[in-house]
């Protein structure tokens, strides 16, 4: 756009638009180029497109998935691979490189061009040894540096985070979340985890691990969950709890079997997500209750069930929640969908850039 249209939507002075088009030119980030507006003579500036590359990973429980791009909107491709359950950390590191290597063969790059990446994993990531912070979330993973190991392993630098964090940063910059002062990102999947925006930023706490919802009591007596306490919110809603529940009525099935047939009109599995959707309200009306949040999303595979889960969680929500705070809080879709944690991992990776460069990727999220 031009340097007006940019003051007039930025709010900023023609005058500091102009200093800042100036010293970003210099630094070679925009390209300029004659054009005429409202029949006046005006410059066109754009960004310069460098050969800048960001990858992002993100582990899951059950696999991997990885995205080269020039900036968080802007992927060039992406490669998922399932990974074993309870798989080691050199295994699930070794096959995300292999997937990054042959996604910038095929962008006819190299990995010099990879300017920096960002790495997902799905449990709480100390924020002061940068080491997979729990005993019992992602056994393979105890105690390993990720960011330390990705790095030996790509020569790049690297940012690693909570999945849920990151796809709450991903839907705050580029999707649901975008000019949301306080919102919620809950990813339902085999696990369940949150990721908070506060003030208009990700809310890690004193270690890195606000936003643990899954392991959030629900019932002190209840069945005793993979981190050692009894009746944590998984147990009822995570996969592992929802498979037993159907295993004596439907066999073995997996996730994807329990969402498809829900959707198909299975009364079984309806009812075990219906089940999951109370039990998730509940957890959510102490979250509203603490945090009064705008927005809640809803990702992961099991957000797909939509209203099969997301009616029996509101009604929960307005039973245990203050009222005002029910009331005023919208709960929403990813926008994003599966990829909302891949995105995120581009732009905490942009975020590691130095500053010219950075100004070129963000810049890619600005709608
Ligand atoms: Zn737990």
């Amino acid at each position: 756009m031009t340097q007006v249209e940019i003051a007039g939507i930025t709010g900023l002075s023609p005058a500091t638009v102009s200093n800042m088009v100036k010293e970003l030119d210099t630094a070679g980030a925009l390209e300029l180029a004659p054009s005429i507006r409202n029949g006046r003579r005006a410059v066109m500036v754009s960004l310069a497109t460098g050969n800048t590359l960001l990858a992002g990973i993100a582990f899951g429980d059950r696999d991997v998935r990885v995205a080269l791009g020039t900036g968080p909107r802007d992927i060039v491709g992406r490669q998922r691979m399932p990974l074993p359950a309870d798989h080691a950390a050199d295994e699930g590191m070794d096959r995300a490189v292999r997937l990054l290597l042959d996604l910038v063969e095929k962008a006819g790059k190299t990995m010099r061009d990879v300017r920096a990446v960002g790495v997902g994993i799905p449990a709480p990531v100390d924020r002061v040894s940068g080491q997979v912070g729990s005993e019992s979330i992602l056994p393979g993973w105890r105690g390993v540096a990720v960011a330390d190991e990705m790095h030996g392993r790509l020569n790049a630098p690297v940012a690693v985070d909570n999945t849920a964090n990151l796809a709450a940063l991903g839907e705050l910059r580029c999707g649901v979340l975008q000019g949301i002062q306080h919102g919620v990102y809950i990813k339902l999947s085999y696990g369940v985890g949150a990721g908070l925006i506060l003030d208009g930023e990700v809310f890690r706490g004193a270690a890195g691990t606000a936003g643990e919802i899954g392991h959030l009591t629900i019932d002190e007596n209840g069945p005793v969950c993979r981190c050692g306490n009894r009746g944590c919110l998984e147990t009822y809603i995570g996969a592992r709890g929802l498979l037993d529940a159907l295993a004596g009525s439907h066999g073995p099935l997996s996730l994807r079997d329990v969402i498809t047939r829900a959707l198909d009109g299975d009364p079984g599995c309806r009812r075990v997500l219906e089940d999951a959707g109370r039990h998730l309200g509940v957890a959510v009306a102490g979250l509203v209750n603490l945090v009064n949040p705008e927005v809640i999303v809803l990702g992961g595979q099991l957000a797909k069930v939509g209203s099969i889960i997301t009616r029996p969680m509101r009604a929960s929500l307005e039973r245990c929640a203050i009222p005002s705070a029910a009331a005023s809080v919208s709960v929403r879709h990813s926008e994003l969908d599966t990829d909302a944690d891949v995105v995120g991992a581009l732009v905490a990776a942009a975020a590691l850039l130095p500053a010219t460069e950075s100004v070129l990727a963000a810049a890619s999220s600005i709608s």
